[in-house]
């Protein structure tokens, strides 16, 4: 069964018009240590309905914080409740981070990468 842990918002961050950043403190800090490229699955209570959403992690591995970027999408449920609704002090539910779209972190064996991105994508 998924497994949904409390993250208190520690701070909201306006970043450019429409859009957020979060910065959420887990009650469980080690079910949310995370790896570069993770993600968060929300869910949160619309009107008696659960809706579910993700969001990459934003901040990086030694920044020391959980962050997550959220843009306002027209008519979006939950982006327009992260961006309108929430406030300083209220509690978020995610599941642990997920998603394996990352490579290891090798300080010794430095590499050439080459990436290739698409979409409207709001998160490096
Ligand atoms: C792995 C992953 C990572 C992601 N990371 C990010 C991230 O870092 N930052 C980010 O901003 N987003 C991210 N997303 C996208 C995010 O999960 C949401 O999809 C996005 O925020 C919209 O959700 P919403 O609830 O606001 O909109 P929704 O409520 O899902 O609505 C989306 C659109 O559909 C329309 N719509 C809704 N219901 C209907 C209906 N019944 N009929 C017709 N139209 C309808 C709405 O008007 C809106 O335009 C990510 C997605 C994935 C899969």
């Amino acid at each position: 069964m998924s497994q949904f842990l409390p993250l208190l918002v520690t701070d909201i961050h306006r970043t450019i018009r429409d859009a957020v950043v979060l910065t959420l403190q887990p009650e469980d800090p080690q079910a949310f240590a995370f790896k570069q490229g993770q993600y968060l699955t929300f869910k949160q209570d619309f009107d008696g309905t659960e809706l579910r959403r993700n969001y990459s992690i934003c901040a990086g591995l030694d920044d020391g914080v959980l962050q997550v970027g959220i843009k306002r999408v027209d008519g979006g449920a939950f982006s327009t409740f992260a961006n309108e609704v929430l406030k300083v002090g209220d509690t978020l539910h995610a599941m642990p981070p997920q998603g394996t779209f990352s490579v290891g972190l090798e300080p010794d064996r430095a590499r050439n990468y080459l990436g290739f991105a698409g979409g409207s994508g709001i998160t490096p």
